[in-house]
């Protein structure tokens, strides 16, 4: 039996599938195959059948990436069936799949402080770990204890927050491993007042932020003492356009997607922005975006 036939057998398995629908920018070709084990027990066992030579792209809710117009030659993996919360005491273990928004929500349920940006931000918890995401002074390692990972050779282990070396939108994982699922240690508060502070970050986001259009959020990591936006903005590139892809005039930092842009209508602006800041400004921008299959 093929490799692609055995996982079959434990979750879901195509080729040739459409990633565009899969992000928020909705730009980019077709996924090889793509595989959604239906449990984390099915993702383990699966891991040992997909031969070494096959590259595998973990994907979230695709709300921080940029996939080239070729699409991914591997699998994707599509981890939404690993979706267990757990509430214990002040501690919850949460698994990949789990949308951030869904966390926030439990935990204010349980009367539990810490996680309340996740509200606002639309990722999975494993995209969420990835890039140590973050808004409105809380981020994820504020408040993260530990992340269960699968490597390549099927290992499952336990890493500490200390050990991955979280910084602004940056986390260090071993080379090629699957972040399954994360325990955070929270602290107990009033349940009223955490869904309060969630509503009023909600508001705050859709009043500040081109929500409207397909996009992927900030596309540029702040630089050290300034903001991408204001800088993108100061070299009068705000409202810029091509193709079908726009810098958002309503936060420069956004890329939005007016209906039928290309991965490369997008990748264009990310290169003028960068270019004209450096040019005008000095200051190097670095995309907070990950780039798959495509570069600047
Ligand atoms: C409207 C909008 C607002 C946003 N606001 C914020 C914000 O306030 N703060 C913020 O930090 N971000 C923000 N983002 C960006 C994005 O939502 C976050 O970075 C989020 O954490 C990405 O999660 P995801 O599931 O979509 O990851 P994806 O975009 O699917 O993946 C991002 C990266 O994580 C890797 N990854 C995903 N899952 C795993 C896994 N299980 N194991 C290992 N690696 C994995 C992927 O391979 C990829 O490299 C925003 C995006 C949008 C569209």
């Amino acid at each position: 039996m093929s490799w692609q036939a055995e996982l079959q057998a434990m979750g879901k398995m195509a080729a040739n599938v459409p990633l565009a629908p899969r992000t928020t920018l909705g730009v980019g070709g077709e996924a090889a195959w793509l595989f959604r084990p239906s449990d984390k027990a099915n993702l383990i066992a699966a891991m040992s059948m997909i031969p070494q030579d096959i590259s595998l792209f973990p994907l979230g809710r695709g709300s921080n990436v940029l996939i080239a117009d070729s699409g991914i030659d591997g699998l994707v993996l599509d981890l939404g069936g690993i979706n267990t919360l757990m509430v214990e005491g002040e501690t919850i273990k949460v698994g990949a799949g789990v949308r951030m928004s869904k966390l926030a929500q439990a935990a204010a349920n349980h009367g539990l402080t810490g996680l309340e940006f996740m509200a606002t931000v639309p990722g999975d918890l494993g995209g969420g770990v990835a890039m140590n995401a973050g808004a409105f002074r809380q981020q994820v390692s504020d408040v993260l204890l530990s992340v269960d990972v699968l490597h390549r050779d099927g290992r499952l282990t336990c890493i500490s927050r200390d050990a991955l070396d979280m910084r602004y939108r940056y986390t260090k994982l071993p080379q090629g491993a699957l972040i399954v699922s994360a325990t955070f240690k929270l602290e107990t508060s009033d349940a009223e007042q955490i869904k309060t502070t969630m509503r009023e970050m909600r508001s705050k986001r859709s009043d500040s932020q081109p929500l409207a259009l397909p996009n992927c959020g900030s596309v540029f990591k702040n630089p050290e003492g300034d903001f991408a936006a204001r800088l993108i903005e100061s070299v009068g590139l705000k409202g810029e356009q091509r193709g079908k892809a726009r810098i958002s005039d309503v936060h420069a930092n956004f890329i939005v997607n007016a209906g039928g842009a290309s991965s490369e209508d997008v990748l264009h602006l990310i290169r003028l922005a960068k270019a004209e800041v450096k040019k005008q400004t000095n200051i190097d921008l670095e995309p907070e975006v990950k780039l798959v299959g495509c570069s600047l």
